[in-house]
């Protein structure tokens, strides 16, 4: 098994025994699983989102229900397959009805999406909404970069890693574009930006 490989299993495995998280008991009683992420520990590219809805909770799999579909078109319209690149949220359980992530909850999950990072170690991070691009500017110390979503989606920013520099590209969460053409245009054309990390 690769290096790689054997790190993801174990921050799977950690994920998986999380008692002390507040959404754990949701999981168990609602039989479903923890969602860790998916696509290649090589990637150049990784996508962050929020955290899992019901379909993504009930299978494990990320980005699989409507917001999931929006996701494969926009990288399609890029020419990426979802295979090259890796997709994960900040949060790795299903917060109840969908709701928003509780900042105690993004806390208890982060360290897990950071050793995430450290071992893909891609080139760019591309966050999908505010709670990921929120978290993701900051750690990387980008706070006077800091704006509103509508402000800085589509802007390619440079950040210093343990592992060397890389790019974050914030971008919208491809829900917006569920039923709003407009922001699905505007989704594609930020989507174009990542063509050049291929
Ligand atoms: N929305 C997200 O932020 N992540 C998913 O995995 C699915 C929907």
């Amino acid at each position: 098994m690769s290096e790689k490989t054997e790190k993801m299993r174990e921050i799977r495995d950690e994920v998986i025994d999380l008692k002390k998280s507040p959404l754990y008991e949701y999981r168990v009683e609602n039989k479903y699983h923890p969602v860790l992420g998916k696509g290649s520990h090589d990637a150049k590219i990784m996508f962050i989102g929020e955290g899992p809805g019901k379909n993504e909770a009930e299978t494990g799999i990320p980005f699989c229900g409507a917001a999931g579909r929006i996701l494969d078109e926009l990288l399609g319209h890029i020419e990426i397959s979802r295979e090259k690149v890796y997709i994960t949220n900040i949060v790795k359980d299903r917060p109840p009805n969908n709701r928003d992530p509780l900042p105690s909850e993004i806390a208890i999950y982060v360290p897990f999406l950071i050793r995430q990072i450290e071992t893909i170690q891609p080139k760019v991070i591309a966050t999908l909404g505010r709670f990921s691009m929120k978290y993701i500017m900051e750690k990387f110390g980008l706070d006077e970069k800091l704006g509103s979503i509508s402000q800085i989606h589509g802007k390619i920013f440079e950040a210093d890693t343990s592992f060397g520099k890389i790019k974050i590209v914030p971008l919208y969460h491809p829900a917006v574009a569920i039923y709003n053409a407009d922001s699905k245009d505007e989704l594609k054309k930020d989507f174009e930006i990542l063509k050049q990390f291929k």
